[in-house]
């Protein structure tokens, strides 16, 4: 069969002229202070989930807005031909605090991830062995959503009708040791990348064990070991990066999400051994490290590493555990786990997730969604202990009306 000519009119112009690939909630923000969004017509909601893990410090924190107000009057971008003092400052703050020799900036987590898996490839070829290309993934996970990174992930509905799927990428169960064992051992395999909490898929924490048993698998066959701390870094799970529970740490980390606090920013961080073939000319970025980024991000990752706020983020974790378990033994049939790390947290549900999002908001909370049926609870840090009991409260009236409708449709069926 033909195909159609592009100009055939087959298709219907969406009302909002955007491309149609978020199914939104019919609801707007005008502005935010702290962990409240407002409408315009300033109606408040709690936020727990952030912008996905951006907003760690909250909305319009003074130290940000004050950190891009006055980079702004300064200078913005330049590109990367020239010295970026801004970008060396963050490269040393962020190796400081973490396994890294070196850094690369991006302005996006997939752009981030991209750098991980080119590294990773160039560095085997750097040592000789340019076989080595494939790259191990977990199922659940989720990487972004350039070519590379949703091959990575391997998720069926991201990568199905873009042709096809690219070489060099296995794919293996999340938890399946054995697999992963003979996996690595293949004299084809360039590196393992994981989540050590999945976000998207669900809040999964990867046991600490796991991590350290997948670091001396990766010592033993000479893999690189790439940790996607995109949404789990940065204070997230109580402390700055995820790996430091299990004190395995990886080869090369990307970051991106809470980095700049809700400015466009991500970071591929990498020990000079693995970034070795990263070498003039290899790689770049129009705008990756531009001044105004770095001016953002060195202060968000100062407020991020103080030992203060990750003390914070533990005490406020547990106490939304302790209470949603709670919940979970109330409402049984409406919540079945809770899971995750700090304050990734998951709630799997027995009714639809997509509609207790709705639920939730009809209570003025925001929450995520998430894998396997999940809403997950991304607050800011700084989300107080009576913000939280303000949360939890919502989400308690949200899991009645959902037990309600459960009851309705039983009495239906
Ligand atoms: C969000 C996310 C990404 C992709 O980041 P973008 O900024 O959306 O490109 C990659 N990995 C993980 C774990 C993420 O949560």
């Amino acid at each position: 069969m033909a195909s159609p000519s592009p100009h055939a009119a087959t298709a219907t112009v969406p009302a909002d002229h955007l491309m149609g690939v978020y199914s939104r909630a019919q609801l707007a923000f005008d502005r935010g202070e702290g962990v409240r969004l407002y409408t315009a017509q300033g109606e408040a909601y709690l936020d727990c989930m952030a912008g996905i893990a951006v907003n760690a410090l909250g909305h319009a924190h003074p130290k940000l807005v004050e950190a891009v107000k006055s980079q702004a009057e300064k200078l913005w971008h330049t590109s990367n031909i020239f010295r970026i003092p801004g970008q060396e400052a963050l490269a040393k703050a962020l190796t400081d605090v973490s396994f890294a020799d070196v850094v690369f900036f991006t302005n996006s987590g997939t752009e981030a991830i991209e750098c991980a898996l080119k590294t990773a490839r160039k560095y085997h070829t750097a040592n000789g062995h340019p076989e080595r290309i494939d790259i191990i993934g977990f199922d659940g996970s989720f990487h972004g959503r350039s070519y590379a990174a949703i091959n990575a992930a391997g998720n069926p509905s991201y990568v199905e009708g873009f042709g096809p799927t690219l070489p060099g990428y296995v794919q293996l169960k999340f938890g399946d040791h054995d697999a992963l064992k003979a996996a690595i051992a293949s004299p084809t395999t360039a590196a393992v990348i994981i989540e050590p909490v999945q976000g998207e898929g669900g809040a999964r924490a990867v046991p600490d064990a796991d991590l350290r048993d997948m670091r001396a698998l990766c010592d033993e066959h000479g893999v690189l070991l790439i940790y996607d701390e995109v949404q789990c870094g940065l204070g997230r799970t109580g402390k700055l990066f995820a790996y430091e529970w299990s004190g395995a740490a990886p080869d090369i980390m990307t970051l991106a999400k809470a980095l700049g606090g809700g400015f466009p920013v991500g970071a591929c961080l990498a020990t000079a051994e693995a970034a070795k073939g990263m070498t003039a000319g290899v790689h770049g970025s129009t705008y990756g490290g531009n001044p105004l980024a770095m001016a953002v991000a060195s202060v968000a990752l100062e407020e991020l590493s103080k030992p203060e706020l990750l003390e914070h983020v533990n005490d406020v974790a547990g106490y939304f555990v302790q209470q949603l378990e709670g919940l979970k033994s109330r409402f049984p049939d409406v919540v079945l786990d809770v899971r995750g790390r700090g304050l990734l947290i998951g709630v799997k549900l027995a009714t639809n997730n997509r509609a207790f999002m709705q639920l939730a908001r009809d209570q003025k909370l925001l929450v995520a969604g998430g894998g396997d049926n999940c809403v997950r609870l991304l607050p800011p840090l700084v989300i107080t202990q009576e913000e939280a009991r303000e949360a939890l409260v919502m989400f308690e009236a949200a899991c009645e009306v959902a037990r309600a409708s459960i009851k309705a449709e039983d009495a239906s069926a």
